[in-house]
């Protein structure tokens, strides 16, 4: 194994301190600006990468499967997220679909594609083909990934539209809503220890 980087920076402020070793649930605070250092591995790699699977056969109920469907007077209609976005796409906000279909599909698809990935090498113990590249790339990825607002975006449309039309929430909403909670769990932090933990090879 390589020898573990033996700073840590602060994200916030730039302080640099001397990593200490934390348990499950712990964390260590910034003494400059109180941000948080690092937390406590919550997740083992094994669980991270089943929990990366899920998310990707999530995402794929999420992309097939209806997100909203409604119905007025005998007629139904009904959307995924897809179609929502193409639905976009002709009308007169066309960049706003090209925007809406970047941080609803295409960073979270990719987000998982990559995780599941490296996951699935880190699972044994190696670094995957282009590690370096995934991994930043994972990084630069995070902020793009907005399924978080989408969920609300259609949450809100699901309560407005409710007083007009019978609406009902698709099992694409239910996937939506878990793979949310996942990504969350597994794009965060937790994921950046791969750096440290896994043997480098000359990638
Ligand atoms: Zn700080």
């Amino acid at each position: 194994m390589t020898e573990p980087c033996p700073w840590i920076i602060c994200e916030h402020c730039d302080a640099v301190y001397a990593p200490v070793p934390l348990l499950s649930g712990q964390k260590s605070l910034c003494q400059r600006c109180g941000g948080v250092l690092e937390r406590g591995q919550g997740l083992s790699i094994q669980q991270l990468f089943a929990l990366s699977v899920t998310a990707l056969i999530l995402f794929l109920f999420a992309n097939i499967f209806p997100v909203i469907s409604i119905s007025l007077k005998g007629l139904a209609n009904a959307a995924t997220l897809w179609q929502s976005v193409e639905a976009l796409a002709q009308g007169q906000i066309s960049l706003i679909a090209a925007v809406a279909g970047l941080c609803i599909i295409l960073a979270p698809g990719l987000q998982i594609l990559l995780l599941c990935w490296l996951l699935s090498y880190a699972n044994v113990g190696l670094r995957a083909p282009g590690f370096k590249a995934c991994m930043r790339t994972l990084e630069q990825l995070r902020p793009w990934s907005m399924l978080e607002v989408c969920l609300l975006g259609i949450l809100v449309a699901i309560v407005k539209l409710g007083g007009m039309l019978s609406v009902h929430p698709g099992l694409g909403l239910w996937a939506l809503a878990m793979l949310t909670v996942l990504i969350i769990l597994i794009s965060g932090k937790s994921i950046r220890r791969l750096w440290t933990e896994l043997e480098d090879s000359d990638q």
